[in-house]
C-alpha cells in the first residue's frame, strides 16, 4: 500500500507495547516518522518515544510539543490507542473504577484529539484514528466502564468528522475483537475460553492485522 504523503509525523499513544507498538512499527516500516508515547519514558527498540500521561492535559500538550520538536513538523496522524480495563460487576463497581477507565480511554483520547487538531488545522490535513473495541458495540458483563468509554469514542469521532471534515481532517474508529496482548492475558482462563467460543475464526486476531486497518484509515485512499 502506498500513502500519498509518506514521511508524515505519526503519534501513537501507548505505543510502547501491545497493539500500539504493532501499529507504530507498521507506520515506521512504511516510511513515516513515528513517535510513541509511554508513561515510563522508555522507548521501544528502534522507535522514538515521548513521555505522556493521557489523563493529564499538560502532559498531553508537552508530549505533542516534544514530538513536533523531534521531527520539526506537526503531528499529521494521531492514533489514540492508550487504554485500560478495570472490570467489575455493576453492583460492585466503584466510582473510581468507572472514572479511571473513562478518564483514560475516552477523555484521554479527547485530550489528544484536541491538541492534535491545532497542528492539523495549520497543516490543512490530518488523520485521527481511535482504538475502540468490539465491547463498545456489543457490551460485556463486568465492563460497563470500559464499554461506555469505547462506545463514546464513536460519537466523539463522528462529531470531529462533522466539525473538521471540511478541513481535510478525518476521524475514524477501529473496533477490534480480541487480540493477544497483556490486556487479554490478564483475563481469567474461563473468560478467554468463552470469548474464543464466540469467534467464528476460532482464534484471537494478531496486532499486525489491526495495524494494517489503521494504516488504511490514515492513508489518503
Ligand atoms: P496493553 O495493556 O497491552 O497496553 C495498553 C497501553 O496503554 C500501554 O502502552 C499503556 O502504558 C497505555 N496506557 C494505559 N493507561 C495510560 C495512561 N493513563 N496514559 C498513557 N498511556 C496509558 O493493551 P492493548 O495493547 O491490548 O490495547 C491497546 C488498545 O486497544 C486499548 O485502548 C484497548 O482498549 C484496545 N483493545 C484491545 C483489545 C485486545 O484484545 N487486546 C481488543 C479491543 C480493543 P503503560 O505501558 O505505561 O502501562
Amino acid at each position: 500500500m502506498t500513502d500519498a504523503a509518506p514521511g508524515r509525523t505519526v503519534l501513537v499513544t501507548g505505543g510502547n507495547r501491545g497493539i500500539g507498538l504493532a501499529i507504530a512499527r507498521s507506520f515506521a516500516q512504511a516510511g513515516d516518522r513515528v513517535v510513541v508515547t509511554t508513561r515510563s519514558g522508555d522507548a521501544p527498540e528502534g522507535l522514538d518515544a515521548v513521555p505522556c500521561e493521557v489523563t493529564d492535559s499538560a502532559s498531553v500538550d508537552a508530549a505533542f510539543a516534544a514530538a513536533e520538536a523531534l521531527f520539526g513538523s506537526p503531528v499529521e496522524v494521531l492514533v489514540a490507542n492508550a487504554g485500560v480495563t478495570r472490570d467489575q460487576l455493576l453492583l460492585r463497581m466503584s466510582d473510581e473504577d468507572f472514572d479511571q477507565v473513562v478518564d483514560t480511554n475516552l477523555a484521554g483520547a479527547f485530550r489528544c484529539a484536541r491538541r492534535a487538531s491545532k497542528g492539523m488545522i495549520r497543516l490543512k490535513r490530518g488523520r485521527m484514528i481511535f482504538i475502540s473495541s468490539v465491547v463498545g458495540l456489543y457490551g460485556s458483563p463486568g465492563q460497563t466502564n470500559y464499554a461506555a468509554s469505547k462506545a463514546g469514542l464513536v460519537g466523539m469521532a463522528r462529531s470531529i468528522s462533522r466539525e473538521l471534515g471540511g478541513r481535510n481532517i478525518t476521524a475514524n474508529v477501529v473496533a477490534p475483537g480480541f487480540i493477544d496482548t497483556d490486556m487479554t492475558a490478564a483475563l481469567p482462563q474461563e473468560r478467554r475460553a468463552a470469548y474464543l467460543a464466540n469467534i467464528p475464526a476460532g482464534r484471537y486476531a494478531a496486532p499486525e492485522g489491526l495495524a494494517a486497518a489503521v494504516r488504511i484509515l490514515a492513508s489518503h485512499e
